[in-house]
């Protein structure tokens, strides 16, 4: 079944676009590796951040039989630098933050924070240090609060209203009710919960992140499931939310992630152009063909973002 999808990446990266769920559908697909337990060294020790530098040094990994193969890739982000990672489905973008969170064993290389080798700290503290939020988020069968303070659960309910104000999810929250008559805060969601649909999901998710203000953030798909109008709402406070960390944002609508730092174009698990969004215009290549492409109306409309670098 893969080969009939793998038949053109291309092809799916841009269906994927229109109908933004297909990741979702096609992983369903594919034989999953899920993340198997990795232990601590014993020797490991709590991950200390100042700067926020991440190097992947030279990584390779599969998942098995071959497929979804890194395949000596290198990257060097400067501390508090913002990468907009950019690929056909399949490229292996999850897959690198993953790796950056190692949810999997490396084969080869290192990819290392502020100078520490991630297979050295423990898996606690990396975690702690890094907010991410996905293309689908699951939540906990626990109640909203429980699920907003996930990643900070010493945050105050003034802090929670906040963060979820800021993701357009607390009018939301305000007019919930599970089962068992309780409302707001305190209402249950998850499998048995409550069941939201993926924007508001997804809305929960980006609170949590904000909450949680960790000094890397990684957004994967993280508005995807969002209509375009609550999308550039929350995009605001979420360019606000970036300021002095370090990120790594994939989008497949380039016009979110246009105005990064730096773009890092990655096929087939390798890196194939990196530049600002000026640079890679003037150069013309893969980036340049799909900017054109989504702001010719073959997507929605992308106006060329004012904050792009012209070096
Ligand atoms: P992207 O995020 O760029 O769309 P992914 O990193 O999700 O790409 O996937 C890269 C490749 O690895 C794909 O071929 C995909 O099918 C495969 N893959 C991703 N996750 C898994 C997994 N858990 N188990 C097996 N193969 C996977
Ligand atoms: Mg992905």
């Amino acid at each position: 079944v893969m080969r009939l999808w793998g038949m053109s990446q291309w092809i799916m990266w841009e269906v994927s676009a229109l109908f933004e769920n297909i990741g979702t559908v096609q992983d369903g697909m594919a034989t999953l590796s899920l993340p198997r337990q990795i232990e601590d060294s014993p020797e490991a020790k709590p991950l200390a951040i100042d700067r926020g530098e991440i190097v992947f040094d030279h990584i390779r990994f599969h998942y098995g039989k071959g497929s979804g193969v890194i395949d000596d890739l290198s990257l060097h982000i400067r501390p508090g630098e913002k990468i907009g990672l950019i690929g056909p489905s399949g490229a292996g973008k999850s897959t690198l933050v993953n790796l950056l969170l190692r949810f999997f064993e490396l084969e080869g290389g290192a990819i290392r924070i502020d100078g520490q080798d991630i297979a050295d700290v423990t898996q606690e503290s990396l975690r702690a240090k890094i907010g991410m939020v996905t293309q689908d988020t699951s939540l906990l069968h626990r109640s909203v609060r429980d699920n907003l303070l996930y990643g900070r659960p010493d945050a105050t309910d003034d802090m929670a209203w906040q963060a979820a104000k800021q993701a357009h999810v607390a009018e939301f929250i305000e007019s919930l009710r599970d089962i068992h008559g309780r409302r707001g805060f305190e209402a249950h969601v998850g499998e048995r919960g409550v069941k939201l649909s993926g924007g508001q999901r997804q809305r929960l998710a980006i609170a949590r992140v904000m909450l949680k203000d960790a000094p890397i953030l990684i957004l994967d798909e993280a508005t995807s499931a969002l209509d375009s109008d609550v999308e550039a709402a929350i995009q605001e406070n979420l360019d606000q939310l970036m300021r002095g960390k370090t990120v790594i944002a994939i989008a497949h609508r380039l016009s979110t992630i246009a105005a990064m730092d730096r773009l890092v174009v990655m096929e087939q698990g390798r890196i194939v152009e990196q530049g600002s969004h000026a640079e890679l215009i003037r150069q013309n290549g893969l980036y340049a063909r799909l900017w054109r492409r989504q702001s010719g109306g073959f997507l929605e409309a992308a106006t060329t973002p004012s904050s792009a670098h012209e070096a």
